[in-house]
């Protein structure tokens, strides 16, 4: 079985592993030890003192609010998008491209989508501008919420690690 260690981990966080590799790592069979290191390494890079339950992206966490408590889902720059079982997209500064002009700009010109059919929403935190999210749904789409993470089972079933703690 493959260990990582804090260097490696370390490389994670500075997202020199894309997304999807780092998701992969962490939902590999349990090792603890690597997902504690993990969320140390995280927490080493946010300016807030909340605790880090689970990332969510790679600028965006499910924390434990110091001051309440109860889990919020957090930017790296402090905004908090409100309680975690709650659509954070629903908060967040919202930008479609519905158009062939602002699909240009992110797609090479023969292979951008009719806009008739389908549409990217791009997910932007209102405070520091990063952005969190990208759908390509058929423009008349409600808004996705990816998933509710199932914290608790993560953390039992997946990494072996007690749960914290939450006010509500
Ligand atoms: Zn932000």
């Amino acid at each position: 079985m493959t260990t990582y260690t804090r260097e490696q981990v370390g490389k994670l966080i500075d997202g020199k592993l894309d997304w999807d590799t780092t998701m992969r790592m962490l939902s590999m069979p349990k090792d603890n030890e690597r997902f504690a290191m993990y969320l140390e390494a995280l927490q080493k890079k946010v300016a807030w003192k909340d605790r880090i339950v689970l990332p969510l992206g790679p600028h965006l966490y499910v924390a434990q609010s110091a001051q309440s408590g109860k889990w919020v889902t957090k930017c790296d720059c402090g905004h908090e998008f409100g309680d975690y079982r709650e659509n954070w997209k629903l908060n967040a500064a919202v930008y479609v491209r519905d158009t062939e002009e602002a699909m240009a700009e992110v797609y090479p010109k023969l292979m951008a989508p009719d806009t008739g059919w389908q549409v990217y929403r791009e997910y932007y935190c209102p405070t520091c501008g990063t952005m969190h999210d990208v759908e390509a749904p058929t423009p008349w789409y409600p808004v996705i919420h990816d998933f509710e993470p199932d914290i608790e089972a993560f953390y039992e079933e997946w990494v072996g690690l007690p749960v914290p703690a939450r006010a509500d």
